[in-house]
């Protein structure tokens, strides 16, 4: 596409599309999609977008592909050295084709403990800077990363657009020159921002790598645990590595990253100090890696050592197994018995016998499944039951209160199923069972926006502000098309002397 825009340094792939909209006047979400995507139904994702193989297609002289915007333009990288290599694979096909959210759940990103970005941020020094060079300002991918709240460049704080709703315009690309300047920048310094900086832009800038697999994570910490000496005999002792931990990172700030608590057999870091078995987040290594190292470390040393470990057989050392004597066995093995005639199995796994349960699955796995069986209890699923028809009425409240708050807002995308299901805080619960709704499925089945009605809204809220204008330059100020525009709302321009 000629004039379409190159991406600036640390740039968002999202904020080039959001440029580039601006650029070339679009006013339509929809159509802004299929004509640089080639899909009316993607998502304008911040994090991990999809379509981006047609996207490179549109940088007039190349040289961009879409590896290059993966690595250099999305969060991706802040994921791909902790993720297996099948797994990293599969992420960037979907990301360089279409993802249907899968990029998400195969990145590890929608499961991880880290709380979620709801709204753009930026660092209103940074936006000054960028219309004074460029002219035009844009999203920096390192104002987007969780656990940083402040620019480090500038020592400040970062803004969140208050304007902008992903829920209600999943399809529209905000450009960041809507930015309201008009506040004081707000100074602050942030000594975990500093900490955090440098292994953040490191992980960002640091291209395609081979991932490491689980084994070599294992290994690395294992060897990491006995060099700090936070070992206890040759098993790792948690209560060392966790009180470096805290010396570190207090419980405050853990716990505005969900990282807390720390101390139940299922905590994160009781699980990163054993056998992996999973992926951890960014935040998760770095808060760790961080305590071990007492604060000299780099991120790249700790890569380049973890990928040159060979996948061998390391020896054993988890605080948890300590298994070696038939004693010890034999009393884990009373223990649960003991609990399992009292609970049943699956409550006594899920209430306090949950690390036993662990112990054996890993020591003693048939003996255990051979007693499971016999000490299984039918789960009473009448205590849980759901009150359907009391959902049914709650959900449909809410839909009302939704379409009430909004009847106003002629900005707002269609009214579909889906938007109005988007609304609820369990839209997937409702979705999965909206047969067992009948009401709810009534209300969106009548006040659900037909295409003709959002057409119709479209063109009445270009008419609001200006009334004499040619009938092309309403549908396109309306961003509708002639070829899409349904026949009812034909008739409505006819009627008033457009057409
Ligand atoms: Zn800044």
């Amino acid at each position: 596409m000629l004039n379409f825009p190159y991406p600036y340094e640390d740039e968002l792939t999202y904020s080039i599309l959001a440029r580039a909209s601006a650029h070339f006047c679009s006013f339509s979400h929809k159509t802004w999609l299929e004509l640089t995507l080639k899909n009316r139904c993607a998502i304008a994702t911040i994090d991990f977008p999809s379509h981006l193989d047609e996207l490179t297609k549109l940088f007039f002289l190349g040289g961009i592909s879409s590896e290059l915007l993966i690595y250099q333009h999305t969060l991706f990288p802040l994921c791909s050295p902790f993720i297996p290599l099948a797994r990293k694979v599969k992420c960037i096909d979907w990301m360089k084709a279409k993802s249907n959210g899968g990029t998400h759940l195969m990145s590890g990103w929608a499961a991880s403990r880290l709380p979620k970005l709801q709204l753009i941020r930026y660092c209103p020094m940074c936006i000054s800077e960028q219309i004074d060079s460029y002219g035009e300002a844009y999203w920096v991918r390192m104002h987007q990363v969780i656990g940083l709240v402040s620019c480090t460049k500038h020592n400040c704080l970062l803004e969140e657009v208050s304007q902008f709703n992903h829920k209600r315009h999943r399809h529209e690309y905000y450009p960041a020159t809507t930015v309201n300047l008009m506040m004081p920048p707000r100074l602050g310094y942030d000594e975990f921002d500093q900490r955090l900086s440098l292994p953040i832009q490191s992980l960002l800038n640091r291209g395609s790598h081979p991932s490491p697999s689980y084994k070599q994570w294992t290994s690395y910490y294992r060897h990491l645990i006995q060099q700090s000496q936070c070992t206890k005999g040759k098993y790792c002792s948690f209560e060392a590595v966790k009180e470096k931990v805290l010396h570190y990172w207090p419980e405050a700030w853990l716990k505005q990253y969900n990282l807390w608590p720390l101390d139940s057999s299922n905590s994160w870091l009781h699980c990163i100090t054993r056998k992996h078995r999973k992926s951890f987040s960014y935040l998760e290594h770095i808060v760790i890696l961080h305590a071990l190292y007492d604060g000299s470390w780099e991120i790249e040393d700790v890569l380049e050592d973890v990928g040159s470990i060979k996948n061998i057989h390391t020896p054993q050392l988890d605080h948890e197994i300590v298994l070696n004597t038939q004693l010890n066995i034999r009393e884990l093995k009373a223990k649960w018995l003991q609990l399992v005639k009292v609970l049943g199995t699956k409550v006594a796994r899920a209430t306090s016998g949950g690390g036993l349960y662990m112990q054996l699955y890993r020591n003693q796995h048939s003996w255990l499944m051979k007693l499971n069986k016999r000490y299984r209890r039918p789960i009473d699923n009448m205590t849980n039951r759901v009150n359907w028809h009391q959902r049914d009425i709650e959900t449909t409240k809410r839909l009302i209160k939704a379409r009430d708050q909004v009847e106003q807002d002629l900005l707002l995308p269609r009214q579909s199923k889906l938007w109005f299901m988007q609304q609820l805080p369990n839209k997937a619960a409702i979705e999965k069972n909206l047969h067992k709704l009948p009401i709810t499925n009534k209300f969106l089945n009548v006040y659900q926006e037909t295409v003709s009605e959002y057409q119709i809204r479209r063109i009445t809220r270009v008419l609001t502000y200006e009334q004499s204008l040619p009938f092309w330059m309403l549908i396109k100020h309306a961003g509708l098309s002639e070829e899409r525009m349904t026949d009812i709302t034909r008739k409505l321009c006819e009627l008033h002397g457009f057409v």
